[in-house]
């Protein structure tokens, strides 16, 4: 039996090498029109990045080794050109010699993988432009860094393998752009995975041009400028364009063989093209996806090698007239690096299934890849779509820092048998806090998805949110007060989960009620305490505040990364405070380094590291300092934000294989800078209280001693009628001119006198509301402005108002500053909150 291969990589060789382990006495060849057989495309970024350093370490196997080992007739450099199915042969050519050569074939097999798409675009074609396929492509990528040292890169297509490209150029020390024609990177995946990615690239300091083509690119002075469809230009010094790829199905196209709807070589299920003496295998084929039963093309190198082996199986079978094996298919199961993260899909996206209109449910859960209490753990991030009926698994995707891969496989292992979310409830894994918690974070997403089923929680994703008619839901956060204070859900209210039950009154029964806290398992919990007292519509933001916030949020990272700025791009050191930094070195050289309290929050997830900061912050000396490690992914945002909003000060901040590093110093009372005062910073909150209506000074107050609970600086200005809030119950002998009498009638005597805006009726409306808030325990105007007081808050009286109202110095409480328009400009250039009431 001769056997003629065409393609020497993943499927070819792989069937060459179980062909011969299975038939001695076949004759095997095997054309290769590259130089190489049997490499590691898939380790081809690597090298390029420096990763892999020795080039050899690509090659699994030599022509000369097939030779020697396998006796198969390897032959590199040869192109077949066109099969004669009629005569069962095939053309070659030499493309060393050129010379062509006809051979006869007893079965035939097409591996010819697939063929980078290189769209028509003008200048496509210009120098510094290249494609990824092949070892040859690889030195010429390779080569054109180490000799040009290109100082910044676009990568055009945010695939696996664009991705892949981008943090290895950056590892090279080319700051690198990526431009996505999608709204997002990695089709495969659903949004608020990708959004993971999204953030990780800007984290690294990657320009990130999402919804944008390109549109033309232009050479000028050594640099490549590339248009985008939006109209904005990038410059670049060399161009990697990874838009995706198509099967080379042209040989068996121009044969006569059946093509698929995907353009791939159809093929049946024991892999055998429409010619019975033809299989084909790889990249270049179409098959059912096991899922979808749609036809799928895999371009995965796991799928290739073993199909390759499959029609091995069935050429000596089929030779010894057994039955052939039959390929089930691959569910598509995928995982790539990008910088720390790791994400991984199997089977199919919500949004496939969306679109081929597959009844399906979806829940987020977040969860440790070990015990938290063991060093190391890291959050990870896992989407489970599911069929609501047969139960059945139909694809998970997975984002994280450590432990993806197992998780994705375990899933896999469970799509690929048709499995449902019991089984992912139950299955079975090791478990030692190093590695895993007694209940993994695979068994957790079928523990979430059976209670969905089971409807003892009903799920809402984060894109329907804002569907919601929030004039009729009651958004309720579950979450800690600092926690809701470091960002939440618009129109959300806070009811912490522990004070559920006692304020349950505060959440209306008649509309309907969306429970959530940072990542779904508090709101769980509080889901089921609203249910159980009675509130029939109630659902639970799935993946909680930290899915919501991360999907929602703006997707790209449309920064001008210029040519000097490479260095600057990588680690999150970025969001580092650099007055704080320049305080640091001057605190530095000045004065021994100070002792460094390190705490370990790595494994806990949010609010945790953000609570272990402030609890050992309080335990500090100002101006000592304590260095954080979480693994928290949202913790590099909290924290600064948490610096902010408290006066500390982020030193340092880094990020290395998804471990956070903070460095956060207590404000040292002796070395103020502008980011202490809150310049930089902007926590403090000013409120002009103008009015002297009681309801509006209500408002004022609450405001104020809210944002005073949540750590800012409050200036309270208070001008005109509002000077009335600060009058004294004494009553000081003051001498006034005849104006400032008049106005003297005209104000109430004191805060106790205070109108309201509507619906006074004559002091009866007012006398109701202070009656009404003493039955909701609601402190009076009095005791909230001494409230504010006790926390800090700035109380300043306008001095031209006070001119202008006749209101002495004398008739304030004490306490109050007399200030003018620059007092309270001054507060207002602190401030992120300024309200005028
Ligand atoms: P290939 O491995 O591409 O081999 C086809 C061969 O056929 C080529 O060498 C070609 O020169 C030859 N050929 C084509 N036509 C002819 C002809 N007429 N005559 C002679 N020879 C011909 N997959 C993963 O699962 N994980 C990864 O991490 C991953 N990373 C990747 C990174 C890169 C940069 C690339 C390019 C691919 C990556 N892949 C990855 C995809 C994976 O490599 C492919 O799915 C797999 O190699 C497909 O195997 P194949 O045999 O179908 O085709």
């Amino acid at each position: 039996m001769r056997v003629l291969i065409v393609g020497g990589v993943a499927g070819g060789a792989s069937t060459a090498a179980r062909l011969r382990r299975l038939d001695e006495s076949a004759e095997i060849v095997l054309f290769e029109r590259s130089a190489y057989v049997s490499y590691a495309n898939c380790g081809l970024p690597y090298y390029i990045g420096g990763t892999i350093a020795e080039r050899d370490r690509l090659f699994v196997q030599t022509p000369e080794g097939f030779r020697r080992t396998f006796a198969i007739d390897v032959r590199t450099g040869h192109e077949v050109l066109a099969i004669e199915r009629s005569q069962r042969s095939i053309t070659v050519r030499d493309l060393n010699s050129g010379d062509t050569s006809v051979e006869p074939y007893d079965v035939l097999v097409l591996s010819p993988g697939a063929e980078p798409i290189r769209p028509p675009i003008p200048g496509v074609d210009l120098p510094g432009i290249y494609t990824l396929r092949s070892v040859a492509d690889t030195d010429r990528i390779k080569a054109a860094i180490d000799d040009a040292q290109p100082r910044h890169a676009v990568v055009v297509g945010a695939g696996f393998i664009g991705l892949e490209m981008a943090e290895n150029l950056q590892q090279r020390g080319v700051a690198v752009t990526v431009v996505e024609m999608a709204p997002q990177v990695m089709g495969t995946v659903d949004p608020e995975i990708a959004a993971a990615v999204h953030r990780e690239l800007a984290d690294r300091g990657a320009g990130l041009y999402l919804g944008n083509g390109v549109a033309s690119f232009e050479r000028s002075d050594g640099r490549l400028s590339v248009h985008l469809t939006s109209g904005k230009a990038l410059s670049a010094d060399m161009v990697i364009l990874s838009i995706g790829v198509r099967p080379d199905a042209s040989l068996a196209r121009e044969a006569g063989l059946t093509i698929g709807t995907t353009g791939g070589i159809w093929v049946d299920s024991t892999l055998r093209t429409s010619d019975a003496s033809i299989y084909a295998c790889g990249d270049a084929v179409e098959f059912p996806n096991p899922i979808t039963a749609q036809p799928t093309l895999s371009l995965l190198a796991g799928p290739a090698n073993k199909q390759g082996r499959i029609v091995a199986d069935n050429i000596v079978a089929r030779s010894k007239g057994n039955a052939a094996r039959e390929y089930s298919g691959s569910i598509q199961t995928a995982i790539a690096k990008v910088f720390d993260l790791t994400v991984a899909t199997t089977g199919a996206s919500q949004s496939l299934l969306h679109r081929l209109s597959v009844e399906h449910r979806s829940v987020v859960t977040h969860s440790g890849s070990h015990a938290g209490y063991y060093p190391g753990a890291a959050p990870l991030t896992i989407k489970t779509i599911f069929h609501p009926s047969n139960r059945r698994v139909l694809g998970a995707q997975i984002v994280g820092t450590v432990g993806v891969d197992k998780r994705i496989d375990l899933i896999a292992s469970v799509v690929r048998r048709g499995g449902t979310i019991d089984d992912l409830a139950e299955i079975e894994h090791a478990y030692a806090p190093p590695f895993a918690s007694a209940k993994d974070p695979v068994n957790i997403a079928g523990f979430v998805a059976q209670n969905v089923l089971a409807g003892r929680s009903r799920h809402l994703q984060w894109y329907q949110l804002d569907d919601a008619d929030r004039a009729t839901t009651t958004i309720v956060d579950v979450r800690s007060r600092e926690e809701y204070a470091l960002g939440a859900i618009r129109g959300a209210i806070n009811v912490p989960l522990d004070q559920l039950r006692a304020r349950a009154h505060e959440i209306p029964r008649d509309r309907s009620v969306v429970v959530y806290c940072a990542v779904g398992q508090r709101a769980y919990n509080a889901e089921r305490i609203l249910r159980q007292l009675g509130y029939s519509d109630v659902a639970n933001l799935s993946g909680g505040y930290r899915t919501y916030a991360l999907a929602t949020t703006a997707q790209g990272n449309e920064i001008e990364l210029g040519a000097d700025q490479q260095q600057a791009s990588s680690g999150c050191r970025d969001s580092t405070d650099a007055a704080g930094a320049i305080l640091a070195d001057a605190l530095a050289r000045t004065e021994p380094a100070p002792p460094v309290l390190q705490v370990d929050a790595c494994g806990l997830q949010c609010p945790g590291p953000i609570l272990k900061l402030k609890t050992a912050i309080d335990t500090l000396e100002s101006g000592a300092r304590l260095e954080l490690t979480a693994t928290d992914p949202g913790f590099s945002s909290d924290v600064a934000s948490w610096c902010n909003m408290t006066g500390n000060r982020l030193i340092d901040l880094t990020s290395t294989n998804g471990v956070v590093r903070a460095l956060v110093e207590k404000p040292h009372p002796a070395v103020r800078t502008q980011s202490d005062t809150g310049a930089a910073t902007h926590n403090g909150s000013t409120i002009v209280v103008f009015s002297d209506d009681m309801d509006r000074a209500l408002a004022s107050l609450v405001i104020a001693n809210g944002a005073a609970s949540a750590g800012r600086q409050v200036t309270l200005f208070f001008t005109f009628w509002g000077l009335s809030l600060l009058k004294n119950d004494r009553k000081p002998k003051v001498r006034k001119d005849l104006v400032g009498r008049m106005f003297g009638w005209m104000l109430p005597d004191s805060i106790d006198g205070l109108k309201l805006s509507k619906m006074n009726f004559g002091g009866v409306g007012a006398a109701l509301m202070k009656a009404r808030m003493k039955q909701q325990r609601v402190d009076p105007i009095a005791a909230m402005l001494q409230t504010a007081r006790d926390a800090g808050t700035r109380l300043v009286a306008c001095h031209m108002s006070m001119g202008v109202m006749g209101v002495a110095r004398e008739e304030l409480i004490d306490g109050v500053e007399i200030g003018g328009v620059a007092s309270y400009l001054e507060a207002t250039e602190t401030a992120g909150l300024n309200l005028f009431i």
